[in-house]
């Protein structure tokens, strides 16, 4: 089975995001950069496949910048064989990021298509879900567990209240969530080795997609600040004050 895993170089989840002053988004001015934390476990959930002997080829795509060649070697050092680079310095939506994944499984014909649930810098959780509609492909998202079951996959997916298991045909769009696996961290000689693998490069124009924007962002404002606590002498003062605030 040939796996095709799509990055996308994020701020990271570390990083105290700041709201550009003219609020029309963030600023991205030497800020630390990393791979979506959800497409380290798509990563990761591959490379097992791999090791498993049910995937035959990992293969990583990235849609962004020349930097965005680092977040495919940081794939490529954990375990995934080849990277392509679909540079672009425009901001790119799902829509327009299914588009493109959709030619890229057309040219790779992949088994399966691992994405994370929800890019943690637009937070749309929506590029799994068209790619699948684009290539009339049944999706499971929210993977929680994917086992192979013969020539199909079984997908159990987090649900409000539970789980939920589903069973698709390959070729499948799978979206992946949090506690599906723990993401390996790449060794020094994998990092070495991941130097050598290939990365071909591409631009949005060689599939012929257009990636003009279909929204614009009205404004991007901060979190509302959170006001200070009190302290309170005891619980029966706890209670009065939670009454006087309504809460109970
Ligand atoms: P989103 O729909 O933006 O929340 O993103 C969901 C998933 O789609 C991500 O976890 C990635 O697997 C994939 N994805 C979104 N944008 C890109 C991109 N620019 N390059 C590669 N993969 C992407």
């Amino acid at each position: 089975m040939k796996v095709l895993v799509p990055v996308k170089r994020v701020i990271d989840y570390n990083v105290k995001v700041r709201v550009k002053p003219d609020q029309t988004g963030v600023d991205l001015a030497n800020v630390k950069m990393s791979m979506n934390p959800f497409d380290e476990i798509s990563v990761e959930e591959a490379v097992r496949m791999k090791e498993a002997g049910i995937a035959t080829e990992v293969v990583v795509v990235s849609i962004g910048p020349q930097q965005a060649q680092e977040t495919i070697r940081t794939a490529l050092a954990m375990g995934a064989d080849r990277g392509i680079l679909i540079k672009t310095d425009a901001m790119v939506e799902p829509l327009a990021v299914a588009k493109l994944l959709a030619k890229v499984v057309a040219d790779e014909k992949p088994d399966l298509v691992l994405l994370g649930k929800q890019a943690i810098d637009d937070d749309s959780n929506q590029t799994g879900q068209m790619l699948a509609a684009l290539l009339d492909w049944p999706q499971g998202t929210f993977a929680y567990k994917i086992e192979k079951d013969g020539d199909a996959l079984k997908v159990t997916r987090e649900v409000d209240g539970g789980l939920q298991t589903v069973k698709l045909q390959t070729p499948a769009v799978v979206t992946v969530d949090l506690r599906l696996n723990e993401p390996r961290y790449a060794s020094l000689p994998n990092i070495m080795k991941a130097k050598k693998k290939e990365i071909s490069e591409k631009s949005p124009a060689d599939y012929g997609v257009d990636i003009t924007p279909r929204l614009t962002v009205v404004k991007v404002t901060e979190p509302a600040a959170r006001s200070g606590g009190v302290k309170v002498e005891d619980v029966a003062a706890l209670v009065a004050k939670l009454k006087t605030a309504g809460a109970v």
